[in-house]
């Protein structure tokens, strides 16, 4: 048993996960899965979770203190934030090419696809205030969608409201809040919230920065601190990945239990929106398996060039898959970068937490196929002026999502605003998002990983890696 490689031990229990979830859906155990096996699954989420914010603290003030050279900061930081935008930019403009090919909005009879469109018209007369109607969600169940919306579409309406209201919460305010927010008003505030990644990051630079300018014997017991837990959170890591395969199982077996409850449902939901699924994971494929293993081959180091890359990876991917959350699994991605690919601390440190909180390619371009694709399915043709505006908002869609589950969709509605669409149009593919969220965030996270890889390698960074 020892011999079989981690990933492999991984795959294993993820796919015995699902078995179950789907046995135990069809025997009338869902809720003994719910009760009994699910839980371990939380905890395995809450343990990464909780080792995610000092792991990136430790690791930035340590791998800043190792630093002999601290003007490269500078080209660092310049080099990870122009790589993970180039990388956003080019997967927003593969995921639009695609679904303009593919056309998976235009897979329903063109007579309800009129009729969408009509009450698409409706909506925007009443949000001009032409017509007084109470307000948009009055028009979800007007249009006809085919079987796209399920029986239970209103419940999928409250969850779309739901939606709304969290944006609410994360409505910038001016060009340059984002700045504003990057800044903590109180440090242990920050520190105990897994939404403020950036804020931590902020603060541990400048914490690593002022420990190296002060008087060097007065910060060594603080260095030494520093450098002592890191290790003893990498130690945890450690133990987390050994027992990952049996959590994974639990994780996969939870949320499965969860989306199986009603499996003929289910599968009638996956067949209306087989297209546009099928749209995302393609989409999403060509990154994961072709783009980033090019720029493995081309822009990074040739050793590393697709199975030795994705082997040594395939712990996070798989994590990142189960958990749908890059926050989540970024305590595992530092673990492969720096072990298993043999990427110094002093880099994956830097580049992987910031990465992990404003690197989503994979949103990024399910975001641009979600918004066309439905436009399509309402008869909407955008310009291209308008294609392009959704490059630009989409990038800064997945640079603002969190990196939760189903926040890419919350997101969503910001990029469907912006060109003049109907935001509780999410309610139509809510039904699927958290399998293309599963898929999304492994991509998100692969693309971190090879950012980080290639910056590595042109900082001279790339190591002998410690195991496989
Ligand atoms: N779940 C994704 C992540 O954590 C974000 C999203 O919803 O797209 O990377």
């Amino acid at each position: 048993m020892n011999k079989i490689p981690l990933y492999l031990k991984i795959i294993i229990g993820l796919v015995l996960g699902i078995i179950w979830a789907l046995l135990s859906a069809n025997y009338g155990l869902n809720k003994f899965t719910l009760n009994w096996i699910d839980p371990f699954g939380q905890i395995f989420i809450k343990s990464l979770k909780f080792i995610a914010i000092p792991l990136v603290v430790f690791s930035i003030v340590s791998g800043i203190c190792g630093m002999k050279n601290i003007g490269g900061l500078g080209r660092l930081g310049l080099k990870t934030l122009s790589a993970y935008l180039l990388t956003t930019i080019f997967s927003v403009s593969v995921g639009l090419c695609l679904v303009n090919m593919i056309a998976p909005g235009k897979q329903i009879e063109e007579e309800k696809r009129i009729q969408n469109r009509m009450s698409y018209e409706l909506w925007v007369q009443s949000s001009k205030g032409n017509i007084d109607y109470a307000d948009e969600k009055r028009f979800l169940n007007k249009p006809k969608y085919g079987h796209l919306i399920p029986k239970n579409a209103e419940i999928e309406e409250s969850k779309a409201i739901s939606k709304l209201d969290d944006l609410k919460d994360t409505k910038q305010h001016g060009p340059l809040q984002f700045l504003v927010d990057m800044v903590p008003d109180n440090i242990f505030k920050a520190l105990s919230s897994n939404k403020a990644m950036l804020q931590i990051i902020f603060f541990s630079i400048l914490f690593g920065l002022a420990l190296l300018s002060i008087d060097k014997q007065v910060a060594q017991p603080i260095i030494s601190f520093v450098d002592g837990a890191n290790a003893a959170f990498l130690k945890m890591i450690d133990w987390i990945m050994q027992a990952a395969p049996f959590f994974v199982f639990a994780l996969m077996a939870g949320v499965m239990a969860k989306m199986a409850q009603n499996i003929s449902e289910l599968i009638e939901i996956f067949k209306g929106l087989a297209w546009y699924s099928l749209t995302v994971v393609m989409g999403l494929a060509l990154m994961a398996f072709v783009i980033y293993p090019l720029c493995i081959r081309f822009i990074g180091n040739k050793n590393l060039f697709y199975r030795p890359f994705f082997r040594k990876m395939a712990p996070a991917q798989f994590l990142a898959f189960s958990t749908s959350s890059s926050a989540a699994t970024l305590p595992v991605t530092m673990h492969c970068v720096e072990e298993r690919v043999g990427v110094s601390k002093r880099i994956s440190s830097f580049v992987l937490p910031i990465g992990a909180t404003v690197n989503m390619d994979g949103t990024s371009l399910y975001q641009a196929i979600a918004v066309i694709f439905l436009a399509q399915l309402h008869f909407i043709d955008l310009t291209i002026i308008q294609q392009l505006s959704i490059v630009l908002t989409a990038t800064l869609a997945s640079i603002g999502s969190a990196a939760v589950p189903s926040a890419g969709l919350v997101m969503l509605i910001m990029v469907l605003q912006s060109v003049g669409l109907n935001p509780m149009w999410i309610a139509i593919i809510f039904p699927v998002d958290r399998f293309l969220d599963m898929c999304r965030t492994t991509v998100n996270v692969t693309g971190d990983a090879t950012v980080c890889a290639i910056i590595a390698e042109s900082e001279k960074a790339l190591g002998e890696s410690n195991s496989e």
